[in-house]
């Protein structure tokens, strides 16, 4: 039962469970256990533990149980898929078959499919963004297996289906050249440090930590039909232009409405591809502005959330075309409505499984919560700048609206419980605390609030919400793995530091739960200023976070500059999350994803103004000349002298803002700096094309309907099709 059309219905009619199909797609450690002979599964994982290579017989057995795998369902090719800087996903096609010369030297076309294909691969990669990372005589990138994320099959349209094999992506010097590599040296330096502070704080036999990862994605369905009439959503993601519709998202009622049907059956066609897939799927809802859904998966080890989070995106635009939709899933689809985010859910669990941010059922289990999520908190608070910037780009710089998370200021909001526990014990009520006064101030509480934790903040970009945090603010096309990996090495800084100033505490023989209370205590008060539970759209918040010495970060081009910031990025060095080289490379990848972005949206803006504005109110003038000139009445004259002048004034504004933009986009081709690029673009051509903006918005508002050939926002938003 491979046919991805034919539903959860068997022949007989009676219903597959999810259980039954879930990943039948994927190919992953387990099923190598299964099918490897016993003593190539151990050189396997003995490597895996080792991070050492593995044998070239052990590599030549797991490629053949894959390949068997794979051809029988259809797999006629394979390729090596990465994640380049660029934030997509790449992939390169290459066939199973191989020649083989028999006796008669007649040729024999095999499935062939060795170690070394699966376990390294060498893309001609020169295209890739490496941020001049690589010089052009060693221009290539090396993929390599990370047999840690299940391989997985992608279905061609004809049948014809392909072995997509997830790996890493590096330079000759082992240069990361892709997000995923950062984000699996995170984890590991994040376990290390993590095990270290726990083991004084009396974990004693703890081996491993890992960090796990909810992303929640929001995005919009627009009718591909109505959809493809827009230039710029196809150009950019995004509209440039198109004036609010008077319904907007006024009504809020879209927020958990019931699901159109249509909808819900692209919802359930892509949760069975995504169950197929091994993806964990879980809730789909409406969201705030109309159009607008999420789904939410169940958390996962981080690594493994990040590249199901990348496919689960590849596999939404998949199967909205199927259904006649486009899948938007840009920060702001949309001027004036809510935009688009990815809410990142993210904990840390032992290797026991228990969740370290969860409060417990045990005093010990509670202390060790405080503690951990004081971490936490120190950590955002010394790198709330790198953190904002790695959720920076030109889409979520437009992501600010009434019930989104700001990404400027980074602040986290507790809510009350913890905010009232912290409290007292930065007050120092519980100075000399042990484990039984904890449970005093009630922490034993903690249980039965957990379990009914109402308590958010829709504005805070960083909250605490009873069991995790939720970094709220990443954008909805972000790679999880870039913020994701600058987190973890936040937290990793924080526990290397904590544990250092655990230690000086033992050693002066202050007992082992009073020191760790102290530091609590030390934490909170240190950390206060990044805490805040208010308004985070406020003028008086940005105030107050001026007077707290907060980073605000105002915009995508100010975010660059803290990549280029040496202070502010040493962490990611210390952490060994990146070295200095690939800093250097990934601020010259974004600040050049900057401006190409920006370019292909203003260019994109100047030619809908010039092909369908300037010519619609070119037809509107015409016409209401006639009607002026042949008007009668005295009142009727004045009136249509009022409409003639307030078009005129809009078409001037047009010609005169796209001659300035046209101008403006010249002298940014003849610069060759890219900073001088995004100064010009930040001071000059960027507000020039939101002047643009306005006046074509205003020219829809003031043109006859049958003039406007651009689909509206009230097509886009409110198709009969979405109620
Ligand atoms: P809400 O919309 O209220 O934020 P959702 O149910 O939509 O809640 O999403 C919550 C997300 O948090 C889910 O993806 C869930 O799997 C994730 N999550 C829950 N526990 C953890 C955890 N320990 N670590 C990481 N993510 C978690
Ligand atoms: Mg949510």
């Amino acid at each position: 039962m491979l046919n991805s059309h034919s539903g959860v219905v068997r022949s007989d009619g009676s219903h597959i469970p999810i259980s039954e199909y879930f990943g039948e797609l994927t190919f992953g450690l387990g099923q190598m256990r299964e099918r490897l002979p016993r003593d190539a599964y151990q050189d396997l994982v003995r490597s895996l533990d080792q991070g050492r290579k593995i044998s070239k017989q052990t590599a030549d057995a797991i490629a053949k149980v894959i390949m068997d795998w794979a051809v029988k369902r259809g797999a006629t090719h394979f390729c090596h898929w990465f994640q380049p800087m660029t934030g997509l996903t790449a992939e390169k096609h290459d066939s199973f078959i191989s020649i083989q010369h028999s006796n008669h030297s007649e040729l024999k076309v095999i499935e062939r499919f060795t170690g070394s294909q699966l376990i390294q691969g060498e893309p001609d990669a020169s295209s890739f963004p490496s941020g001049g990372m690589r010089s052009t005589f060693e221009a290539r990138g090396y993929t390599a297996w990370d047999p840690t994320s299940p391989l997985f099959i992608i279905e061609g349209p004809k049948g014809n289906n392909t072995l997509c094999i997830p790996t890493v992506f590096f330079g000759y010097h082992g240069q990361a050249l892709d997000n995923k590599t950062p984000l699996l040296r995170s984890v590991q330096t994040l376990s290390t440090e993590a095990c270290s502070f726990l083991k004084l704080l009396g974990d004693v036999d703890v081996k491993s930590v890992m960090a796990t990862l909810g992303p929640e994605q929001e995005y919009f369905l627009v009718d591909k039909e109505v959809g493809s009439r827009r230039p710029d959503l196809l150009m950019s993601g995004r509209t440039l232009l198109g004036a609010p519709t008077a319904r907007g998202q006024k009504l809020e009622d879209h927020y958990f409405g019931s699901i159109p049907p249509r909808v819900q059956a692209f919802m359930e066609d892509l949760e069975h591809e995504l169950y197929r897939l091994g993806i964990p799927v879980k809730t789909r809802h409406n969201e705030v502005a109309p159009s607008q859904f999420e789904m939410a998966p169940i958390f996962e080890n981080i690594s493994i959330a990040a590249d199901h989070n990348t496919l689960a995106m590849e596999t939404m635009k998949r199967i909205a075309a199927r259904h006649g939709f486009m899948c938007l899933l840009h920060e702001k689809p949309f001027a004036a409505i809510n935009g688009s985010g990815k809410h990142c859910n993210w904990s840390i669990a032992n290797d026991k499984g228990e969740n370290l941010l969860d409060p417990g059922h045990t005093p010990h289990q509670n202390l060790r919560f405080l503690a951990v999520a004081a971490v936490v908190i120190r950590a955002v608070n010394k790198h709330a700048g790198m953190l904002a910037a790695s959720i920076m780009s030109p889409g979520n710089d437009l992501r600010l609206g009434g019930n989104e998370a700001p990404p400027n200021i980074i602040s986290v909001f507790l809510g009350s419980m913890l905010e009232t526990i912290y409290d007292s014990i930065g007050k120092g009520e519980a100075a000399r605390a042990t484990e039984a006064q904890i449970i005093e101030l009630g922490v034993s509480h903690i249980p039965d609030v957990a379990k009914d934790y109402t308590d958010r903040n829709r504005t805070s970009p960083f909250a605490f919400t009873g069991n995790k945090f939720e970094f709220r603010a990443v954008g909805a096309t972000a790679n999880v793995a870039v913020p994701s990996c600058v987190l973890n090495a936040a937290v990793t800084d924080a526990f290397t530091e904590c544990t250092a100033r655990l230690k000086t505490q033992i050693a002066k023989g202050v007992a082992r739960d009073e020191a760790v209370m102290a530091l609590i205590r030390e934490l909170i008060n240190e950390n206060k200023g990044v805490l805040f539970s208010g308004n985070n759209y406020s003028a008086e918040w940005r105030e107050e976070a001026k007077r707290r010495g907060l980073p605000i970060i105002g915009s995508a081009a100010e975010g660059l500059a803290v990549w280029n910031n040496e202070k502010a990025t040493e962490f990611l060095v210390s952490t060994k999350t990146l070295t200095r080289d690939e800093i250097a490379a990934r601020y010259h990848i974004h600040m050049e994803r900057y401006v190409k972005t920006s370019e292909i949206e203003l260019e994109t803006t100047l030619q809908l103004v010039r092909e369908y504005v300037i010519p619609a109110v070119e037809q509107q003038l015409a016409r209401t000349y006639g009607v002026t000139k042949d008007a009668k009445l005295e009142a009727l004259k004045t009136s249509m002298g009022h409409r003639l002048g307030a078009l005129e004034r809009t078409m001037t504004d047009l010609l005169q803002y796209s001659e300035g933009l046209h101008t403006s986009l010249g002298k940014l081709n003849e610069l060759t700096e890219e900073p001088l690029k995004v100064d010009l673009l930040v001071k000059e051509t960027k507000p020039l094309a939101a002047k643009l903006r306005r006046a074509a918005d205003q020219a829809e508002q003031e043109v006859a309907h049958e003039f406007w050939s651009l689909p509206k926002y009230r097509e886009l938003l409110f198709h009969p099709s979405m109620r």
